[in-house]
């Protein structure tokens, strides 16, 4: 018997009574789980394999399939289905994770970053368009696509007023290094864009989720961290275009 803790970020029914669970799990990534007689349990055990529950799983390997044993109810985040543009929010952060990441995988950080959203998202201590930046930009970051930002690509200047910030290699140039013509591969940004991108990227978990922006940044920074992740993820998502289209983004 194995123990894992984690969080369930899709959920499929098979026949009358299973379903499969994808969970992902601090130590194994993302693993799947057959969850018999799912349609019977009921009380903690049923809550805990729900979508965007975060439990404790007991599980036993048999041919290569995990089988659920027995599971409790960690934190369930009830407050996510208030809203539609929280749940789709939410529904979009695993369907990302469930592409980015692979099986076998130390997750730790990722599942960090999921559950912290998760907890401000479900609260709604923090704006939507905030979380969604802070998610797209620390995951890139925590799976290999963490942009260098620390100057200039050319003079090393590391305040510019203005600059492009290059999508595919996450670097960026000031206005009087940059030589190209600003294509789809390039955001011409201002300097607190920079900065809010420089705090997501680097700061601690305890003061990640605490700063702020105008209106106006967040706005730049949102089309920046989405086009990002796109851009290194190769590939778009329906319930990003679902989300977008319920929040009015
Ligand atoms: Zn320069």
């Amino acid at each position: 018997m194995i123990t894992l803790e984690g969080i369930v970020l899709k959920e499929r029914s098979v026949g009358e009574q299973d379903k499969f669970v994808d969970v992902l799990t601090r130590e194994k990534g993302i693993v799947e789980i057959a969850v018999k007689g799912a349609k019977r349990l009921s009380g903690r055990s049923g809550s805990s394999t729900q979508l965007f529950a975060y439990s404790r799983f007991c599980i036993n390997l048999r041919r290569e399939q995990f089988y659920l044993d027995s599971c409790e109810p960690i934190r369930i985040f009830y407050g996510l289905r208030e809203e539609l543009s929280r749940i789709s929010l939410a529904s979009y952060f695993a369907d990302v994770l469930k592409y980015a990441i692979n099986e076998d995988e130390d997750c730790g950080e990722v599942l960090r970053l999921m559950l912290n959203s998760l907890h401000f998202l479900e609260k709604g201590l923090r704006p939507e368009a905030m979380l969604k930046s802070i998610f797209e930009l620390r995951l890139m970051s925590e799976i290999g696509f963490m942009p260098d930002i620390m100057g200039c690509q050319a003079c090393g200047e590391p305040e510019p007023e203005e600059l492009f910030f290059c999508l595919s290699d996450g670097g960026y140039f000031c206005t009087g290094c940059f030589g190209g013509d600003a294509s789809d591969n390039y955001y011409k940004v201002r300097m607190p864009v920079l900065q809010a991108i420089r705090y997501i990227v680097l700061a601690d978990w305890d003061r990640l989720f605490s700063f702020r922006v105008t209106d106006s940044v967040q706005k730049r920074l949102s089309a920046v961290s989405e086009a990002y992740l796109k851009t290194h993820l190769e590939r778009g998502f329906k319930t990003l275009d679902f989300y977008k289209s319920v929040s009015g983004t």
